[in-house]
């Protein structure tokens, strides 16, 4: 089973694809943490973001690894733990920047496609084109979603209790900025799948979302036996 779950940052992705992935046993692939590997990947070595050559080159070079059960999953480049340094708004930034290259969208495209069929049980995805690019096939895509003052609350929150500095004001601009940047690329702009169930997580909190969701995964399990039978 492959479960797709799409939509702008801050919206509840992660969390809620992690709960979702623990509860079905399946992978969880943070795809946003492999761009945001790439984005410090070029900032360590200091090449500039306007040499796409370069840039395409470290993504290639670069080895990005998802380590541990989703509710503490690591992330490796290189070899080293960069699961803290990855999460900053600068690497954030960096990260979409990247990602806007289409040659490195290439490359960890076929990454995630490779981890996804490779698991045993299937895999819960999170990004911005999971349903539109990297699977279209899913069996089941969401697109979660939220208004932009709830989902900078969120990050501030998170940024305040993992004691990065930063400010609301300055983590709004900072989203808006991704957002923007992410929905206008040319390659695999962020978009809602045609069959996408959309969810508004703004007034939400994560058990309402979680059952929503699991609702949305039994009724298409329940279908998809009856059309075996
Ligand atoms: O999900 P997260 O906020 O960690 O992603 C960081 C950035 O990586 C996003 O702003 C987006 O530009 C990019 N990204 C992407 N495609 C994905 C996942 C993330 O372009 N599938």
């Amino acid at each position: 089973m492959i479960i797709a779950i799409d939509g702008p940052s801050g919206a509840g992705k992660s969390t809620l694809g992690k709960m979702l992935a623990k509860e079905l046993n399946l992978l969880y692939l943070d795809t946003g943490a492999m761009y945001r590997g790439v984005g410090l990947a070029v900032l360590d070595a200091n090449v500039s973001f306007e040499d796409k050559a370069r840039v395409a080159e470290i993504a290639e070079n670069s080895d990005i690894k998802l380590i541990g059960e989703p509710e503490n999953l690591q992330v490796f480049l290189d070899g080293k733990d960069v699961s803290a340094r990855i999460r900053t708004n600068e690497v954030g930034q960096a990260a979409s920047i990247v990602s806007a290259i289409s040659e490195v969208r290439k490359i960890l495209v076929e990454h995630q496609r490779n981890l996804g069929k490779n698991s045993p049980n299937g895999a819960v995805l999170d990004g911005r084109d999971i349903g539109s690019v990297v699977f279209p096939n899913a069996d089941i895509k969401f697109f979660l979603t939220a208004k932009p003052e709830a989902r900078a609350r969120r990050r501030y929150e998170e940024d305040l209790e993992k004691q990065r500095a930063t400010s609301y004001e300055q983590t709004f601009a900072e989203i808006k900025e991704r957002d923007e940047r992410d929905v206008s690329r040319e390659d695999s702009p962020l978009m809602i799948a045609e069959d996408a169930v959309v969810i508004d997580t703004s007034e939400l909190d994560l058990s309402e979302v979680f059952a929503q969701m699991m609702q949305v995964i039994q009724e298409n399990s329940a279908k998809a036996t009856s059309n075996l039978t």
